[in-house]
């Protein structure tokens, strides 16, 4: 592997400690030319938006006070990792940015307002903190690095707080200023999550937007891998606090990690990495805690081999289930419309569907409307509402083509109560609804029907 994409989150740089790990995992990564992308520290992003929102309600005390408390935390980590002489320019440079910080809290202070351009111009502080520790951190240990603002080729548009990079200026400025210093042999270190406008203007491109920072620039300097170091060791076979046994996944498709992506599988929200995809580079989420553990890699390409169908079980709890039939006996033609219509006009996500001509049922996580949403409904049809109820999903890429799964899934929970089933449309998972209570026993269930320590592709499965 000749260029590859690392990238940092916020628990990964959250204190000396975690820099220093995260550090190390760059030094022995053998590919030659590395690009890291970093996340504010852990915290550091909420507490900026907190003083832009303290200074706009006219408490500047406490607004100087939070930017008094991060300029101590990254001081304090500048100190642990830095000899005495480097320690003291970046301790310069820490000071002088909490003084911006300063001067914008006071700016906002003046004005009682925090808009989204000043939201973003307080945030790019903490990205920006991490790095230049991080990057003056890197160069005493041993290998060159390059600090290279992301200001210099993430180009956005200009819808502050989330902004969108423009695909088309952004490999010209790599170009100018990534790839010499790759072939210089250093190691560039650079921000995720901001960007700027072409006009200079600071913009950030959503809350957590280091990931998709870190996929477009892989995709944009053709990268043979992009390493998304996080927290945990990848996606696994299930909930490990309800399944201590479940295995870690070594390799997934796109889409079934879209599809996990739905059951707050919180690793990494799979459309942030399209750009790599697209591209047919592999993303690999890794544990910067446990770099030992080779983490999960996301692929363009579903699995086909036929070998493993099932590839992991998500559940969503605190699932209402909705029913609803239509009081209308004949021509129910628009009852479908009629029904969205509802949930659209209270901006209400229906997770997932089974409907017959005369009925619906209907999964909703987001019950602040149930009242109003139910009332309509029954101008034109009966609705009962049953609330405590989970979602579980069966998902893999071959359970496209492979006979028998649903008759499996279906036998393995026999004793339980199944509300609805559901397979959704791209036809690698499998879904249905029960009471919370059961979710454990139907999960610990379904894995051990599935994922037998004596019969599973250790290929795909640690
Ligand atoms: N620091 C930013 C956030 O917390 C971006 C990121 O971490 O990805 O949203
Ligand atoms: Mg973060």
């Amino acid at each position: 592997m000749k260029r590859c994409v690392m990238k940092f989150g916020g628990t990964s740089v959250e204190d000396a400690t975690a820099m220093r790990r995260s550090a190390q995992i760059v030094l022995d990564e053998r590919c030659p030319e590395r690009v890291v992308v970093l996340s504010a520290a852990a915290g550091v992003t909420n507490q900026l938006l907190r003083v832009g929102e303290l200074a706009a309600e006219g408490q500047e005390a406490s607004a100087t006070a939070l930017v008094g408390a991060l300029r101590g935390r990254h001081e304090r980590i500048a100190e642990e990792l830095l000899p005495a002489a480097l320690c003291a320019t970046v301790r310069a440079t820490i000071a002088s940015w909490c003084d911006d910080l300063d001067d914008l809290a006071h700016g906002i202070a003046i004005l009682g307002e925090a808009t989204p351009r000043s939201f973003d111009m307080l945030v790019s502080y903490g990205e920006r903190l991490s790095s230049l520790i991080f990057h003056a951190f890197l160069n005493t240990a041993g290998h060159p690095a390059e600090m290279v603002d992301a200001r210099l080729f993430m180009i956005t548009d200009g819808q502050n707080m989330h902004a969108v990079p423009d695909i088309a200026a952004i490999p010209g400025r790599l170009q100018q200023h990534v790839l010499p210093a790759l072939r210089r042999g250093a190691i560039v270190v650079t921000q995720g999550f901001i960007g700027v406008t072409p006009g200079g203007i600071t913009t950030t491109i959503g809350r957590g937007g280091s990931d998709h920072s870190a996929a477009l620039i892989g995709a944009l300097i053709d990268a043979e891998e992009i390493q998304i170091w996080t927290d945990v060791d990848g996606i696994l076979t299930a909930d490990p606090s309800l399944v201590p046994q479940a295995h870690r996944i070594k390799m997934m498709s796109f889409m079934e990690a879209s599809e996990l992506a739905y059951f707050g599988a919180r690793v990494l929200h799979p459309e942030t990495i399209l750009p790599a995809v697209r591209k047919n580079i592999p993303v690999r989420v890794l544990n910067s805690r446990r770099p030992s553990s080779r983490g999960t890699s996301i692929i363009a390409q579903p699995d086909t081999s036929g070998q493993c169908v099932v590839k992991s079980i998500a559940y969503k709890e605190n699932i209402t289930l909705v029913s609803i039939v239509s009081t209308r006996m004949f021509l129910a033609h628009g009852f479908l419309e009629n029904v969205f219509d509802v949930f659209h006009k209270y901006r209400t996500v229906v997770h997932n569907v089974a409907t017959s001509d005369i009925s619906i049922s209907a999964t909703i996580n987001d019950t602040s409307h149930l009242e109003e949403i139910a009332e309509e409904l029954r101008t034109f049809a009966t609705v009962t509402v049953a609330k405590a109820k989970a979602i579980v999903c069966v998902v893999g890429d071959n359970l496209r083509n492979s006979r028998g799964i649903a008759a499996r899934v279906l036998h393995a929970i026999s004793n339980v109560n199944i509300n609805m089933i559901s397979q959704g449309a791209s036809e690698i998972n499998i879904s249905f609804v029960v009471d919370e209570i059961n979710v454990d026993t139907v999960v610990r269930l379904l894995h051990d029907e599935f994922f037998n320590p004596q019969d599973i592709n250790r290929e795909i499965f640690d």
